[in-house]
């Protein structure tokens, strides 16, 4: 176990000064597999002035040369896939098919990013005045840096430094310390795509480094995703330096399922939902609100697929789950059901026990379900972020609304119903960024932005998509007069109106 993932600054590996590293796990076997550097404030120092030496030409760079980086970007996120997520699945413990699956959700950001001559089109007014036209446009912002999460190692970067990219700015990532090995080769990817050296840098690290980005004065805007405790202190760490920030929290999604739905339709997909990537996903369905007469019927439904659900290594075929991203995951999750359990909930499906032949030491927990959860308990008001469903029984819409809405998350929700009605009070009455009818994970397409509400996200702008695009960059709007030799000059101390 000797190689050590280094920091990618200026279009090279560097290992910086610091001599601190952390192990990066292969959760299945419990054990390490490689090391990760954790950067000192002066790393971090020695890539955002590497970044801002290249903002001075890559802010210059033609919207159609920055496309074409894009494009070719883009064609080796296809070729690498296969690559991208075996490294994705050992480090963080996903199925490689799920894996794939964020690649691609990942890579359509840069198709969206592709369009960018289109996306940056400003607006003209001729002749707003006599002889004066106005017209305005966005320019890049600077050196902008993005911290991300474990739990999508390569999709939740991609929803930030195609975009930040395209429109001009430099970039600096840095990914969790946990699942560093996906970032380390998109940054020979886009090296071979053709950008330029110190456009892109990946500085890998933990709270030292975070803290040294959201102090240093040489970086404009800050974009994070991760928990909400880290997204709120980031979020005024940020502020507080002049940064713009958006940075993206925890969350606790609701499916609701009304007596009219397709229950075996809503069962099947709430377990999707629920287990797909251990539950560690941020749009993963965490409670289901059973509407009046459903609850029964849904409770053994989920239960009874939960039993041809294979919990395997991520690279077994058949499995449709792999372990937990750390041992530390394990036990707050077991320690949760345990205690929804004395608070007096139904464990339906216990996961607990789990143990996967041969990998006895690996991070495993099994599909979990929890009946007659109430809002007090803990199983229901913390992120557990682990295969755990709790289910909670309401006697009407409007009382499953009134529940989603006292919560302080706000990222995602489902409903599943038959009526147009009920899913348009539904999709109008939720304080929720993002809603599913009948879809239980509605995770944005790139040309949208994603984007929770609430304790999920604390700035004003979503990520990538259009908000993307705004939030990278500023607005100018010139107005602008070419007078006649012989015209009037028409100048006045008075404020001036259009005539
Ligand atoms: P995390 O908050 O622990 O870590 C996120 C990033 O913050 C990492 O890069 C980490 O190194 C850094 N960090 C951790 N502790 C820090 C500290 N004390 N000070 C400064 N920086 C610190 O999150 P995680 O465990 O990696 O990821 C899971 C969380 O992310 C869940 O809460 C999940 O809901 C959330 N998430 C949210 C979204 C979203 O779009 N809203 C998407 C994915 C994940």
């Amino acid at each position: 176990m000797t190689d050590v993932y280094d920091h990618w600054i200026g279009g090279a590996k560097v290992a910086g000064e610091s001599d601190r590293t952390a192990d990066v796990y292969d959760p299945a076997l419990g054990t390490p597999q490689r090391q990760v550097r954790l950067a000192s404030t002066s790393d971090v120092d020695a890539a955002v002035q590497t970044a801002r030496t290249a903002f001075a030409t890559w802010s210059q760079a033609s919207v159609t040369a920055r496309s074409r980086v894009m494009f070719a970007f883009r064609q080796l996120l296809v070729e690498h896939e296969d690559e991208l997520a075996a490294i994705i699945s050992s480090e963080h413990g996903k199925t490689i098919d799920d894996a794939k699956g964020e690649v691609v959700r990942g890579r359509e950001v840069v198709e969206f990013a592709c369009g960018i001559p289109q996306l940056l089109k400003g607006e003209y007014n001729d002749q707003v005045s006599g002889s004066v036209d106005s017209f305005s446009f966005r320019q890049p912002i600077g050196v902008v840096a993005g911290i991300t999460p474990f739990n999508f190692p390569i999709m939740v970067p991609l929803w930030m430094h195609p975009v930040a990219i395209a429109t001009g700015n430099t970039f600096i990532l840095k990914p969790s310390e946990r699942v560093p090995g996906a970032s380390a080769l998109v940054a020979e990817l886009y090296k071979k795509a053709g950008l330029p050296d110190g456009v892109f840098n990946v500085v890998n690290g933990d709270k030292v480094a975070v803290d040294a980005l959201l102090e240093h004065p040489d970086i404009a805007a800050v974009s994070f995703v991760g928990s909400t405790p880290i997204a709120r202190y980031v979020h005024e760490g940020a502020s507080r330096t002049g940064k713009r920030v958006q940075a993206l929290g925890g969350a606790k999604n609701h499916a609701v399922v009304m007596p009219d739905a397709d229950l075996d339709f809503a069962a099947d997909h709430i377990v999707a939902a629920g287990y797909g990537s251990a539950g560690q996903r941020c749009m993963a369905i965490s409670a289901v609100i059973a509407v009046g007469p459903a609850a029964d019927t849904l409770v053994d439904k989920i239960r009874e697929r939960t039993h041809d659900i294979k919990v395997g290594v991520g690279t077994d075929p058949d499995a449709g789950m792999g372990p937990v991203v750390t041992k530390a995951s394990r036990d707050r999750i077991v320690d949760y059901i345990g205690q929804g359990e004395s608070a007096g909930a139904k464990v339906v499906v216990d996961g607990r026990d789990l143990v996967v032949e041969d990998h006895e030491e690996g991070f495993f927990v099994g599909p979990t379900l929890i009946d007659h959860v109430t809002t007090d308990m803990s199983v229901y008001t913390d992120e557990i972020f682990g295969p755990v469903l709790a289910v909670l029984r309401v006697p009407s819409l409007e009382a499953a609304i009134e529940l989603i809405n006292a919560n302080p998350y706000g990222n995602g929700t489902a409903v599943f119903t038959s009526s147009g009605e009920v899913a348009r009070t539904f999709q109008r009455d939720v304080h929720v960024g993002m809603i599913g009818i009948n879809v239980p994970v509605p995770v944005p397409m790139a040309f949208h932005s994603f984007g929770g509400w609430k304790d999920s996200l604390f700035g004003d702008h979503h990520i990538h998509g259009p908000e993307g695009v705004r939030f990278y960059t500023q607005a100018k709007v010139v107005t602008a007069r070419w007078p006649h030799v012989s015209e009037e000059s028409l100048a006045a101390l008075n404020f001036p109106t259009a005539h």
